[in-house]
């Protein structure tokens, strides 16, 4: 979790203290603290809640954030974990736009067919958590509403990656707006994309 935080920092998709990362263990979900910039997080910064939301172990105060994150958890079984960042274009996306339809392949297969923004909520609230759950669907990417972004993966590897397509399909879709005349793959085609990457692209 240390890494891929400093991955999300490098990556330029949260400033300062922003975002947070949680993985799922059982009955147990790991999440990083509130508040702490990544580059001075240690391993015992790391908080451990009950899928109740019950703290099971906290050395800092857990990221106000976390009900989204056992929202999702409760929602989607094959969830491990959830990447939430800031990103310029996914945000971008978040404030101007309802959805993204599927315009490239890698996110098609990856995020989903076609990808939501959510409706507006108070960062930190049930509220907010609800109404990411409900964009989300059975995607792995959903925009926050004037905030930001979440994926969600079978391993913080995948959530991790699933936030760089976010952000790259976001910027190429406003890229694409821009000059007009957009072209959407046909959503039988992206139906087939995306159940093949579920099914059989990738490695076990
Ligand atoms: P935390 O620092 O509490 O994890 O929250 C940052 C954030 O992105 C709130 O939406
Ligand atoms: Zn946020």
């Amino acid at each position: 979790m240390i890494e891929y935080g400093l991955k999300i920092s490098a990556e330029g998709f949260t400033k300062g203290t922003w975002g947070n990362i949680s993985v799922r263990d059982g009955e147990y979900v790991y999440i990083t603290p509130s508040g702490i910039p990544y580059d001075v997080l240690e391993v015992d910064d790391v908080c451990v809640l009950s899928m109740n939301g019950d703290t099971v172990y906290a050395r800092k105060k857990p990221s106000s954030e976390y009900m989204m994150h056992l929202e999702i958890y409760k929602a989607r079984p094959d969830v491990h974990a959830i990447v939430h960042t800031h990103p310029v274009f996914s945000t971008v996306v978040s404030i101007c736009l309802k959805s993204i339809p599927p315009v490239v392949e890698d996110a098609v297969m990856i995020l989903g067919e076609e990808l939501q923004v959510s409706d507006y909520a108070l960062p930190g609230t049930i509220e907010l958590a609800c109404e990411a759950v409900k964009a989300l669907g059975k995607n792995n990417c959903v925009f926050l509403k004037n905030h930001g972004l979440v994926t969600v993966g079978e391993t913080i590897h995948e959530a991790f990656v699933a936030s760089q397509l976010a952000e790259k399909t976001a910027q190429i879709y406003i890229e694409a707006l821009k000059i007009g005349n957009v072209s959407v793959i046909p959503y039988e085609h992206a139906r087939v994309l995306r159940e093949k990457y579920l099914s059989s692209y990738r490695q076990k």
